[in-house]
């Protein structure tokens, strides 16, 4: 039966719709139809092409489902052997590399080497080759010269053209990258797995895990992407440099995460820019190890050739590693101000992220059990950026002999009082409120740049005023002199004068700051300001009752219930007048007076602008009597944007709120010069 015209139409109409869907989504990440619709078109097709043999063509979205089990991967032999590339570590390596082309081009060698700078992805290498076009053959690095053809695999990636658009592609084009999954789509299949089925470690292992699987259905279902970047004989083609060579993948329609390189006119660029990819590392949305550089003129490549394994013209520069393996050599609990017991990792000192590490993050008991960690085991340890280093998993097939499990404990470590369990198990307390560590805890917050700001009142400075007896509470550090500071270990005179006299200065000090010091639960600095504008006064506090908290704009029940039941706590109440007698004053906090400019406004900010703190300009809109809110709105009333706004920016003009600079707002605020638009004026 011949296909009628129209449905023949409306099947290829379709083949190109759900291609360009897929294209858009896994390589320009701008998907244009929801995920629904692409599955009503995909079943449309998928029915078409049932009802008619004839229109089910190899390139056709519907052929990316997966095919019937192979028994083995067949072996593939390299036309061109895959290389790897030469590693370097240091900013002072690059440049030995740069020294070391220049060498060897002599006389020929330019000032300075324009240089393509690609991110490294941490996948799997791949080589695909097109032939007429057409999708043909996809197949691991394996050793460089062998590989193993994954062609069913592959070829169930979306992402991947299963034929090339545009023109110009030789008979034979053989292309090469990495086939990667992103850090989301990674963590949501690994929420969805069952602790039975398994989980993957990394989004490395899981993209070659689902690259493996002998049954392409199965691969079908992983969210794979592949990024392309190689051309074999891109010379043969008449391509006079890699950024050129890139060009034309896009324009072949090949996916190449293009957002992510750079083309660098110098060498100090490349730097510059790898440092910015390195700082960055953890917004890109998927696993990168290192940037690889390449020389971008492709002539040089020649002139410079290979070594055996490694060519001459392009190196990776590694990231600093952020997972290291070390071992366990024991637990420790801290207490906090809270009373919660924390227990720390003590690890042997081991080089990463760029610093030497000795203690890590267990967070509690659970995690202690989920990890199944124990004293004397390999752990791998991570640090990411700034954020305190964890201990992400035990590496089990090295557990030599019988090792313990932790046994957590239930009496305080400080000060012996049975612990108590709340949260479901998850957070253990000292309930006992003289415990030392929670004093220690206590103290150090009220000392704490955000609440009172003791300067030079140190952690072992806070631990030694305790355990000498000197300071019982927060009110006892006014009553120290230089005598008896003097008097302790470490401590000379002129120390011993510095402290007395940044405790004198912040006697004066603002009752936000008291109360946020104060430490109760639910308290943060925000809460702090508002009460402090109810209670007046630290005696005022002491009269508010929990009604009259909770009917606090932004302030709530569950917080009025915790400060109503401190305060009732006698000690507590005791803390409020000690701190009065001691001398601690504060300017009676204003009652929001009406007719300020920006009363009742709700303001947003984001960027970095060029003359305020992120602190101080919140600081300002507030005194001017503006709300300032963390997300944008409709009831945004205007968006205060400096350099590098991100999506808050889009997302106001996308709602159409107003958009505010800092020299606009501070010319409103000061001299009175309205901005031009008129939801404001
Ligand atoms: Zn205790």
């Amino acid at each position: 039966m011949a296909v009628p015209p129209p449905v023949a139409a409306r099947a290829a109409e379709l083949r190109e719709l759900l291609t360009e869907a897929s294209h858009r989504y896994y390589v320009l990440d701008a998907p244009t139809i929801s995920d629904a619709e692409y599955d009503r078109r995909f079943r449309e097709l998928t029915e078409l092409e049932a009802n008619h043999e004839e229109l089910r063509t190899e390139d056709s979205p519907t052929q990316k489902v997966g095919a019937p089990p192979l028994d083995t991967f067949r072996k593939v032999e390299h036309r061109v052997p895959m290389m790897s590339l030469e590693n370097v570590k240091t900013r002072a390596e690059f440049a030995e590399w740069i020294e070391r082309m220049k060498k060897r081009l002599g006389d020929d060698a330019p000032e300075t080497f324009v240089l393509s700078a690609e991110p490294k992805l941490d996948g799997i290498s791949m080589s695909v080759v097109y032939v007429d076009g057409r999708f043909e053959v996809g197949a691991t690095r394996g050793d460089g010269e062998t590989g193993e053809d994954v062609t069913l695999n592959v070829k169930t990636i979306r992402g991947l053209p299963l034929t090339l658009s545009g023109k110009g592609w030789p008979a034979r084009v053989e292309v090469r990258g990495e086939v990667y999954v992103t850090k989301a789509d990674f963590d949501a299949f690994n929420a969805k797995r069952t602790e039975e089925e398994g989980r993957y470690v990394n989004p490395r292992n899981f993209a070659g895990g689902s690259l493996r699987q002998l049954d392409s259905r199965v691969t079908a279902e992983r969210p794979l992407r592949i990024a392309l970047y190689q051309l074999v004989d891109a010379k043969g083609l008449g391509l006079a440099s890699q950024s050129e060579v890139l060009d034309r993948l896009q324009e072949w329609r090949l996916p190449v995460p293009r957002a992510w390189f750079r083309r660098c006119e110098s060498d100090a660029a490349a730097a510059a820019w790898f440092e910015k990819l390195e700082n960055g590392r953890g917004d890109i949305p998927f696993e990168v190890d290192g940037m690889v550089l390449k020389v971008d003129e492709i002539a040089q490549w020649e002139v410079l050739g290979a070594r055996s394994r490694t060519p001459r013209w392009a190196v990776a520069w590694k990231f600093q590693a952020q997972e290291e393996t070390t071992t366990l050599a024991d637990i420790e609990i801290s207490v906090g101000r809270t009373g919660a017991l924390t227990p720390v990792a003590i690890l042997e000192p081991v080089f990463v992220g760029g610093v030497t590490v000795t203690h890590a993050s267990l967070h509690n008991q659970d995690e202690i059990d989920r990890l199944d960690v124990r004293i004397g085991d390999r752990v791998v340890v991570q640090r990411a950026g700034d954020v305190i280093p964890k201990v992400i998993r035990v590496v089990t097939e090295a557990r030599s002999g019988e090792l313990e499990k932790f046994p957590f404990p239930d009496q305080c470590p400080v000060c012996d009082h049975e612990v108590t369990v709340a949260e479901g198990g998850v957070v253990v307390r000292c309930p006992n409120d003289i415990c030392p560590a929670k004093l220690k805890g206590r103290i150090r917050h009220f000392a704490s740049q955000d609440a009172l700001d003791v300067q030079g009142l140190g952690e072992k400075l806070v631990e030694q005023l305790v355990d000498e007896g000197l300071v019982k509470t927060s009110a006892d550090l006014f009553r120290l002199d230089v005598e008896t500071l003097e008097g302790l270990e470490r401590m000379g005179r002129k120390s011993a004068e510095n402290l007395v006299a940044a405790l004198d200065r912040v006697r004066t000090t603002t009752l936000p700051r008291v109360l946020y010091g104060l430490g109760v639960r639910h308290v943060g600095e925000v809460v702090a300001e508002l009460i402090a504008v109810e209670a007046r006064s630290l005696g005022g506090l002491l009269r508010l009752d929990e009604e009259t908290l909770a009917a606090i704009d932004g302030v709530g029940p569950i917080v009025a219930q915790s400060v109503r039941a401190w305060l009732d706590v006698p000690d507590n109440a005791a803390l409020l007048a000690d701190l009065e007698a001691v001398g601690v004053t504060y300017p009676e906090p204003e009652r929001a007076t009406a007719g300020r400019l920006l009363d009742g406004m709700t303001v947003v900010m984001t960027g970095t602008l060029p003359e305020l703190s992120r602190k101080d300009a919140q600081a300002l809109l507030k005194e001017h009597g503006a709300k300032v809110a963390s997300g944008i709105s409709k009831n945004t009333t205007f968006l205060l944007a400096g350099e590098r706004a991100g999506s808050k920016l889009k997302k106001a003009q996308e709602l159409n709120v107003p958009v505010l600079s800092e020299e606009e707002l501070l010319a409103w605020l000061h001299e009175g010069v309205v901005p031009a638009f008129s939801k404001i004026s």
